[in-house]
């Protein structure tokens, strides 16, 4: 029989493993599994808005929100969405913001094949390359998680992991809340991670998202805050 002390000493042991691992995986300053930045200089009044899981029809409402602002943004694009609206890819770039990869189908990384990962990585660059005339510099991940294999899938690709400073959960709030959530987070050098897309839904509603951001416009520009693309926030080289 184990004493309990010992016992309690070895699931402590792998409780602490556990959140170790955790961390690796989902926390968005690890970068043991791949290298990754979620925030720029803290020196500057600037923020870079970002969006995932574009393209979708309701990323040209935005597209055109952001052109009367004045506002860039980078859009971490899913190759099968990209597939599904190529224009709509195409009028991101176009419009002068900035494109990432956030993989191919959407899937959750952990416990998948560093082959199945580079597969993923690989086909969304492709398609987005081709679509929207440009590859992808950026990396994010599908739900923020890394594993292994990612590392050099990254590096091989000449991408940069970027996760972020704040998440506006814009998926489940309402835009108010949202909107609350993202200005609480901001301060200089924050990246801000919304959504044009939900995973991978062909014409997802995502009017919290359109209502929070011009919410967010002339909150934070109140509070000295300026939006910045992301590639003068941090440097898009590995
Ligand atoms: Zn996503």
């Amino acid at each position: 029989m184990i004493p309990a002390e010992a016992a309690l000493g070895v699931a402590g042991a792998a409780g602490s493993v556990a959140a170790l691992m955790t961390y690796a995986v989902r926390g968005r300053s690890a970068t043991w599994l791949a290298p990754s930045v979620y925030r720029g200089s803290r020196r500057e009044p600037r923020v870079a808005l970002t969006f995932d899981d574009g393209p979708t029809p309701g990323t040209l409402r935005l597209l055109d929100m952001l052109e009367k602002e004045r506002v860039p943004a980078a859009f971490f694009l899913c190759g099968a969405n990209v597939e599904r609206h190529p224009r709509v890819a195409a009028a991101i770039t176009a419009a002068g913001h900035e494109i990432g990869n956030h993989s191919y189908s959407h899937p959750l990384f952990a416990f998948k094949s560093a082959r199945f990962i580079a597969g993923e990585v690989r086909r969304a660059q492709e398609v987005i390359a081709q679509a929207a005339g440009a590859a992808p510099r950026w990396f994010r991940p599908p739900y923020g998680v890394r594993w292994f294999g990612l590392r050099r899938i990254q590096r091989e690709a000449g991408l940069r992991g970027v996760m972020w400073t704040v998440i506006g959960r814009d998926w489940k709030l309402d835009a108010e809340r949202v909107a609350r959530r993202v200005a609480q987070g901001a301060g200089p050098g924050a990246i801000l991670c919304l959504h044009d897309g939900r995973e991978l839904a062909a014409a997802p509603d995502i009017s919290a998202t359109l209502e929070a951001v011009r919410m967010l416009i002339p909150r934070l520009r109140q509070r000295g805050l300026e939006f910045a693309t992301l590639s003068s926030m941090v440097c898009p080289k590995t």
